[in-house]
């Protein structure tokens, strides 16, 4: 058999959607939200799946085939490479800058991201994005609690970021924001939270050079602000594996190249679009004023459709 080299552990299975449904939150309404809970634009639909990045990295494993020989380690200085080497590495990814050059290197962004769960289950006026100056916090029920998040501009990092620290700050930065958020803050412990810097990495023309291929954040980390990152991840790996399955790894990296890096490449930009709009300071009366009005027309929209029926 060739060899085939998969540094980091990014890669999706397949056939276990059922099981991420089961062990997930299903979210059908939210809002984007003023600070005081006031809902600007209301979201409806078939719904979003919640999952926590452990639940889902336990589920993916499952899936992985008994046959793959696993390696579990630091991989850097890279080994010689084999067949296919699949940088799956993260938005620090050491393939990367191996064979993209010191010009692809992530650059940290102003934000911090301070998340994580607390018990109970938010009410659906609570569930949403509040939108204040410069600052941003979500809610929604996740399996056996609520999944909260808060991004705001900051100097710290951009490597190790206390925790503690880091809610202490938001408790004081969000405390003229709705009871609910105060209260998931006063419940957040340090020990089912993460604070971090978000970083991003800059445009790539191509994710593949000669047999060395980029998945996941090592080809395109964006912003969480559409929350898509993870799920093109898996796109990534699930277009790649069937590609391979299918074609010669020439065509199959030229026909992953022309599948997944314009897409990837349009979201990276839209997602930070959507964090200058979320996170932004001046603008912020405009953007409200607008959101408001667009929400109005979308109501009216809903009441027309339904009663047409
Ligand atoms: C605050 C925040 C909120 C987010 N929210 C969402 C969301 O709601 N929805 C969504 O879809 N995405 C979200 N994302 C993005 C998501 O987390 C990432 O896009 C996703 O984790 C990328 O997966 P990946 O496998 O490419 O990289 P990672 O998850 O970073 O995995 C890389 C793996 O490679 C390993 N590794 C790194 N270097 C080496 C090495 N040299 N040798 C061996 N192993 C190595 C790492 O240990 C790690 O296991 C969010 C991100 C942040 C920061």
């Amino acid at each position: 058999m060739e060899k085939v080299n998969i540094i980091g552990g990014g890669i999706a299975g397949l056939g276990i959607l059922g099981a991420v449904r089961n062990r997930g939150a299903i979210i059908k309404a939210g809002a984007l939200r003023r600070p005081s809970g006031e809902p600007l634009l209301s979201m409806e639909g078939e719904g979003l799946l919640g999952v926590s990045r452990p639940e889902l990295l336990r589920l993916l494993d499952t899936a992985v085939h008994a046959s793959v020989r696993r390696v579990v380690g630091r991989v850097d200085p890279l080994p010689d490479a084999g067949a296919l080497t699949v940088g799956a590495d993260g938005v620090n990814s050491v393939v990367r800058r191996d064979y993209w050059g010191k010009r692809s290197a992530a650059k940290p962004t102003p934000f911090l991201a301070v998340r994580g769960v607390v018990p109970g289950t938010p009410a659906p006026p609570e569930v949403g994005e509040y939108w204040g100056r410069g600052e941003i916090f979500g809610l929604a029920p996740a399996v056996g609690g609520s999944n909260w998040y808060a991004s705001f501009r900051s100097e710290w990092g951009p490597d190790r970021v206390d925790v503690a620290e880091a809610l202490e700050v938001s408790r004081s930065r969000y405390a003229n924001y709705s009871p609910a958020v105060q209260n998931v803050l006063a419940l957040a412990h340090p020990e089912t939270s993460l604070a971090q810097r978000i970083w991003t990495t800059p445009p790539l023309a191509t994710y593949s050079r000669g047999n060395v291929v980029l998945v996941g954040d090592a080809a395109h980390a964006m912003t969480p602000n559409l929350g898509r990152g993870a799920c093109e991840a898996l796109i990534d790996a699930m277009t790649l594996g069937s590609l391979l399955n299918e074609h010669p790894m020439d065509k199959a990296l030229a026909a992953y190249n022309k599948k997944r890096v314009m897409r990837t490449q349009l979201l990276r930009l839209a997602s930070s679009t959507m964090g200058s709009v979320a996170l932004a300071r001046g603008a912020q009366p405009l953007r409200d004023a607008l959101f408001k009005q667009a929400g109005k027309r979308v109501a009216r929209t809903r009441e027309r459709a339904g009663t047409s029926k």
